[in-house]
Formats: structure tokens, C-alpha cells, sequence
């Protein structure tokens, strides 16, 4: 069951002298200039969060998970970081909770940067696919959160699953595919496959990996 965790009412209710001490010393002192700019929807074991926390040193970033033990063991991993790496992994953090319900709890309008995906679970069947993390009435919430030039990161190694996500996002009037040019010069296109520990997995097993990175834009009745 999903009902046993605390959940914020509204954003400014989340607190991040709890999540992020270093940038807020004290209680209270989050005055609301600095807020979390990436979301790993599903973060599983954190691997992602780990290595984009050091590639940006100065962002907000929080892991997003519905296993009780999973994100205890995440929030173990970034306590033992912070303890010997002094100063490093100030930045990350994660919270139990079921995105598909919880998103604007937890992010203001245009409030995010980066949202991502990694190896969702698939939901094969027709009748389940409505509990797919991506779909087009989750677009509608991903796209409110995500700033304009904000970007989502989504890759499976399911081919059904990834042929969905992409047709959902380029069915989505506020997301537009990105180039293979500017892709290919981002450096988290690259961790997508190598950062967690289900990309590592299947590196291992040599699956095929499909990935749909998108950008949110501005929409076209907004001027
Ligand atoms: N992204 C990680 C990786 O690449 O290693 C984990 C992938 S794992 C296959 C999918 C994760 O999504 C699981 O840890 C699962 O508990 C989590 N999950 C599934 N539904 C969720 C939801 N509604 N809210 C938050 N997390 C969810």
C-alpha cells in the first residue's frame, strides 16, 4: 500500500533544510530561491542521482520512489557519501512516494529542468497500460512542472514500451523531439545507459536499449 507515507499539501510545504542541509542550515531558512530542478521518476537504487549529483554540483535533485526499502537504501547510500566525501553530494536526495500521483505535491509550475525515466517497468498488457508512468494525462502533469526548455529523459529496453513512450511524447502539443546533434554533445544522454543499476544490467546481458529524450516548449496559444 501507498498510504503510509507523508505527502506535502502544496511545493513550499516540502522541506528542504530536512533534504538538503548543507544549502539550508537551518529550519526555516529556505526562503525559496533555490528549489529542486531534476526529478528521477523511479529512481530504484539511485545510480543516476549518484552521478548527476557530482556532474552538477550546484543543482537540486531528488529521486522519486514507491518501494519503502529501496529508498531507505538510497537515502543510506547518499548519507554514507556525504560522511566520506565532505562537502560532496549535498545536492541529492530522495523521497518515497508514488509519482503518478504526487507530482504537483512535490514541483511548482515550470519549477523543473530535467525529468527522468529510466528503464520504467513496462505494464505489458492493454488493460494495464494506464499505470505506465508515461502516458498522454502524465505528459499533461510533466509538461506543467517542466520549465520551457526543460527537458525529459525516458529509456527502456523493452521495444513495446519505448516505441509508447516516444508516440506519446510526440503526440504531446508542449514536447518536441531533440536532435541528434544536440543530443549527442549532452552529457546525461550518456549516463542514461550507463548509470543505473537496470541500464547496468542489461550493458551486461548486451540488451538493446531505446531511448526518447524531448524538450518541453512553450505552447503556441500562450502569445
Ligand atoms: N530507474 C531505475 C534504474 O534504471 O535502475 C529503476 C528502474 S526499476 C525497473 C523501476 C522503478 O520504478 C522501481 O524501483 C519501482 O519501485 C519504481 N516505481 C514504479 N512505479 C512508481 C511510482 N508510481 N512512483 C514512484 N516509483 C515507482
Amino acid at each position: 500500500s501507498d498510504s503510509h507515507f507523508p505527502v506535502p499539501i502544496f511545493p513550499s510545504q516540502f522541506d528542504y533544510s530536512l533534504h538538503y542541509p548543507q544549502f539550508f542550515p537551518l529550519p526555516d531558512r529556505s526562503d525559496g530561491s533555490k528549489k529542486i530542478e531534476f526529478a528521477d521518476i523511479g529512481c530504484g537504487f539511485g545510480g543516476l542521482l549518484i552521478s548527476l549529483s557530482t556532474l552538477f554540483p550546484n543543482t537540486l535533485m531528488i529521486g522519486m520512489e514507491l518501494r519503502d526499502k529501496v529508498t531507505e537504501y538510497v537515502k543510506e547510500r547518499i548519507l554514507a557519501l556525504r560522511a566520506s566525501n565532505p562537502g560532496q553530494y549535498e545536492n541529492v536526495s530522495v523521497v518515497r512516494t508514488n509519482s503518478m500521483k504526487y507530482i504537483p505535491n512535490y514541483f511548482e509550475k515550470g519549477q523543473l529542468t530535467k525529468m527522468f525515466f529510466l528503464f520504467p517497468d513496462p505494464h505489458f498488457k492493454e488493460k494495464n497500460h494506464r499505470r505506465r508512468v508515461i502516458s498522454p494525462h502524465l505528459l499533461d502533469e510533466y509538461a506543467y512542472v517542466l520549465r520551457v526548455g526543460g527537458i525529459i529523459y525516458t529509456i527502456t529496453d523493452v521495444e513495446e514500451l519505448g516505441v509508447w513512450m516516444k508516440s506519446c511524447l510526440d503526440g504531446h502539443p508542449l514536447f518536441e523531439a531533440i536532435s541528434q546533434e544536440v543530443l549527442e554533445a549532452d552529457p546525461v544522454v550518456k549516463l542514461l545507459s550507463t548509470a543505473t543499476e537496470e541500464g547496468q544490467k542489461v550493458a551486461r546481458n548486451g540488451g538493446q536499449t531505446f531511448q526518447a529524450v524531448y524538450r518541453r516548449i512553450a505552447s503556441s496559444f500562450s502569445h
